[in-house]
């Protein structure tokens, strides 16, 4: 099997396995229990709330621990609308955020907000002019993603934090694909709230986290219990936390060597497909763009069609988002770029990973020709 599907989930490292298992079977405790089974608890969610603040360039107090990415974006920005709507309810994000933020942001223009949505140029750039322009006095909160799940495109973060901060508006980052694969300052890019998600970086599925920077008044998202200082309600997912932050600390400290080495195999994917395919398009921006992203359209082929073909030679892939993958309108990241629905359509995501290597970019340069070849006949 080729894996190449890295954006929608990783491959568990082992050693953060190893680094769960004794949370499930010997520290078992309740991290709210005063006995010492608890407390060991409660010493290991401490631990991770320290070692992912230190990645952030963050005080620990800012980590709130989720179940994941959804989770984070839904809690930002519902709580920031709620808790500044007597002030005014208007929204600034992008179109080509993840479905986290777009339908959250659905719902609350269903309960009276305001919601300007970005556009962005053919690379996937958000217009920082537009964002300047769209920033009125009931502006409560802007949130662009930090780098797009389907074409990999990374935005000027510090760029739009700096205006964020200039006008005193709360800024919210999904960095849900972002985080783990390149370096991010929060504090250098004025960002109030940043969503991340473990299973992007080797961690654990159903395992993610909210920062929340010092002095941002946000309130409550799960009501219940006292948890993450009475915050974030529910009885700690301590191994899912674990892993999150052995996952984390592992993500940081082989960033670079990981990032160098699967920029290169990108970029070598990248250039056998546009020599070997015909009327093939490099989606998302050439060199603003996450070390492990290809997405390519082909003219005349549809994407799961391609997929599918695919998968019969053990390649994993995807069109579109992991998440709408299945649906057959063209992406709306796609879309926005400005790409024609015929070329949306056959659009292919190749998402590389650390294990990934140059025989398998051969094999699978090699496997989409061959694939998009034989549709392209069988239609004439
Ligand atoms: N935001 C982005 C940019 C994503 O890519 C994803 C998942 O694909 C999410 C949010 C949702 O994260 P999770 O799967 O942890 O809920």
């Amino acid at each position: 099997m080729i894996y190449l599907d890295n954006a929608a989930t990783t491959r568990t490292a082992p050693e953060v396995v190893e680094a769960m298992l004794p949370y499930f079977t010997e520290h078992y405790g309740n991290a709210g229990g005063i006995y010492r089974l608890g407390c060991e608890s409660k010493r290991a969610v401490a631990r991770a709330r320290e070692t992912i603040a230190s990645t952030l360039m963050a005080e620990p107090g800012g980590i709130y621990f989720t179940s994941g990415g959804t989770e984070s974006d839904n809690w930002a920005i519902k709580a920031v609308y709620e808790a500044c709507c007597g002030k005014g309810g208007h929204i600034v994000t992008s179109r080509i955020e993840h479905h986290a933020v777009l339908r959250t942001c659905e719902y609350l223009e269903r309960k009276g907000a305001r919601v300007t949505y970005l556009d962005v140029d053919e690379d996937g750039i958000v217009s920082v002019e537009q964002l300047k322009k769209a920033i009125c006095p009931d502006t409560v909160l802007i949130s662009v993603m930090y780098a797009n799940n389907e074409i990999g495109t990374i935005q000027p973060i510090r760029e739009i934090g700096e205006i964020a901060a200039e006008h005193g508006i709360l800024f919210h980052t999904d960095a849900v694909q972002a985080y783990g694969q390149i370096p991010i300052d929060v504090k250098d890019c004025h960002i109030d709230m940043l969503s991340a998600s473990a299973h992007k970086f080797y961690g654990p599925k159903g395992a993610g986290f909210l920062y929340i920077g010092t002095g941002t008044k946000l309130g409550s998202f799960m009501h219940g219990g006292q948890q993450e200082r009475g915050r974030r309600a529910g009885t700690e997912n301590v191994a899912g936390i674990v892993g999150m932050a052995a996952a984390a600390e592992r993500a940081y400290r082989t960033m670079e060597e990981r990032a160098q080495k699967e920029a290169r195999l990108r970029d070598y994917l990248i250039e056998r497909i546009m020599r070997e395919i015909p009327d093939a398009k490099l989606n998302g921006h050439a060199v603003k763009r996450l070390p492990g992203n290809v997405n390519v359209s082909f003219a005349s082929v549809e994407g799961e069609t391609v997929l599918i073909m695919l998968d019969m030679e053990g390649i994993c892939a995807s069109s579109g988002s992991a998440c709408t993958s299945g649906a057959i309108d063209p992406s709306h990241v796609l879309r926005a770029i400005g790409l024609m629905p015929e070329l949306a359509r056959g659009s292919v995501r190749l998402t590389l990973g650390e294990e990934n290597t140059k025989e398998e970019m051969d094999a699978v340069a090699e496997a989409l020709a061959r694939s998009v070849q034989k549709i392209r006949e069988i239609a004439i």
